[in-house]
């Protein structure tokens, strides 16, 4: 077993495998580009907690809706037209993947990674990582009956995991949150999922990692990766040279590249995502709520109401286009007649580490003893934190035995790309 892990990214994927890998005793260096933890993706998002959500992005009809919306600024998904050649392969990829039987299996393997995600979080709590947890449940609502049957149908497979999506009516879902609006017409309650501050989320396991005496080295971005033979043997970061034992490589949207540099590159791009917060009050909700057909999230937090949305790919920057923001507000209003339709409000960007099968990427990477990838979880990488910390624990204790964990992660392997070697590069 590894003595000392070095982790790249000190995202919520990062953190939350550094604090599991630390306390089995390891010791572990978290290396990150960034100054301080308040800018990557792990807080710029929805903070749901969804097992009820466990549909990969590449979906049957995917494609007819992107090429409807493609002539719309403000449309919840944009393929922004690229000559690059990593971003049209990822397309065709995904494109590849947009058929009924991938789906299935893509769904069936989300909601297996998904099963102890709720317990998980639990235990979070009972470890004394301090964070904004919200255990009041979820709306999807709608305007049509027939975006609503789309969902009860992707929602069912959920329940053999125990996570339930009860149909309601208009009136049904306005007696749970009085702010919806007269057209919206169905919905549907789901009790168990939650959602989280995402930035406390990631401040408390930040905190608990250094508890467990996590080294971190801020503002050091991973430019090389020495090898011996198929061994890493140490990262150069910020012109220092961090030495482990086991490698692994959870840097977000970055993943790719720094899995090129390590001799297999992976392909993992970004899918742009739109936010903003609002202190104004107008709007109060004890749900987190899903606006079906803008495809908007609607988070309650302590102290603002939260809204995110948007898949943008071929965008690898944070610059904001104020028509996506707009039309998040614009559809805010829709739902919620009580938000301003004037509303201006400052937004953010997060980059969603996306893969062309719609899948996370967990695991050995392919012709590296000692290198471990954790990334690629899309929309899905708040919630699949803990459950991606501890299949990586398993790998380094070497407990891949473990029949269920094994069975469960099969799906998430790196090597599923193994066969694309050398034609896969990253975003930049
Ligand atoms: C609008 C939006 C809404 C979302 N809503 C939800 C939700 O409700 N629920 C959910 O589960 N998920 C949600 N997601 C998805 C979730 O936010 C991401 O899947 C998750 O944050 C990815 O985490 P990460 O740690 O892999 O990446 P990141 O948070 O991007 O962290 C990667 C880290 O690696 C560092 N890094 C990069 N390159 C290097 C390098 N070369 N050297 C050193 N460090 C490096 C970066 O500085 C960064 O800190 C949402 C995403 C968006 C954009």
């Amino acid at each position: 077993m590894a003595d000392h892990a070095v982790i790249v990214g000190a995202g919520v994927i990062g953190l939350a495998t550094a604090c599991r890998l630390a306390r089995d005793g390891l010791a572990v260096t978290v290396v990150d580009a960034a100054r301080d933890g308040a800018a990557g993706a792990s807080v710029h998002n929805a903070g749901w907690i969804v097992p009820i959500m466990s549909t990969p992005v590449p979906a049957p009809g995917m494609l007819g809706k992107a090429l409807r919306w493609m002539a719309r600024r403000d449309s919840p998904l944009y393929v922004r037209p690229s000559p690059r050649p990593e971003h049209v392969r990822f397309m065709l990829g995904m494109l590849r993947h947009c058929n009924p039987r991938d789906f299935a299996y893509g769904v069936e393997a989300l909601t297996s990674l998904n099963e102890h995600t709720l317990r998980l979080f639990d235990e979070y709590e009972k470890d004394g990582i301090h964070f904004e947890q919200h255990r009041t449940g979820q709306l999807l609502v709608f305007t049509t009956r027939h975006t609503m049957d789309e969902y009860r149908a992707a929602t069912a497979p959920m329940e053999r995991i125990g996570h339930t999506a009860v149909p309601l009516t208009g009136d049904e879902l306005r007696d749970l949150e009085p702010a919806l609006g007269r057209q919206v017409l169905t919905g549907l309650h789901c009790p168990q999922e939650r959602h989280v501050d995402p930035t406390s989320l990631v401040r408390g396991l930040e905190l608990r990692c250094r508890e467990l005496g996590v080294r971190f080295l801020r503002d050091s971005r991973v430019t090389g990766i020495h090898s011996r033979s198929h061994t890493v043997t140490s990262v150069v970061a910020g012109g220092e040279e961090v030495h482990g034992d086991l490698f692994v490589l959870a840097a977000g949207v970055h993943t790719g590249r720094l899995s090129r540099l390590a001799g297999h590159p992976l392909p993992i791009q970004p899918g742009k995502g739109y936010g903003f917060d609002d202190t104004s009050g107008s709007v109060t909700l004890r749900h987190s709520v899903y606006l079906g057909e803008a495809k908007v999230a609607v988070t309650p937090l302590a102290d603002r109401l939260r809204f995110a949305g948007t898949m943008e790919f071929g965008s690898s920057d944070a610059t904001i286009d104020r028509h996506r923001l707009r039309g998040i507000a614009h559809s805010a209003h829709a739902y919620l007649p009580e938000f301003p339709l004037e509303s201006r409000p400052r937004g953010w960007t997060g980059l969603r580490p996306m893969t062309p099968d719609g899948l996370p990427v967990i695991g050995p990477l392919p012709g590296r003893e000692n290198v471990l990838v954790a990334s690629g979880h899309s929309m899905l990488g708040v919630t699949l934190a803990p459950v991606t910390a501890e299949i990586i624990a398993a790998e380094v204790a070497g407990d891949r035995q473990q029949a269920e964990m094994a069975r469960t992660a099969r799906p998430f392997s790196p090597r599923r790309f193994a066969s694309q070697r050398g034609r896969t590069t990253e975003d930049d």
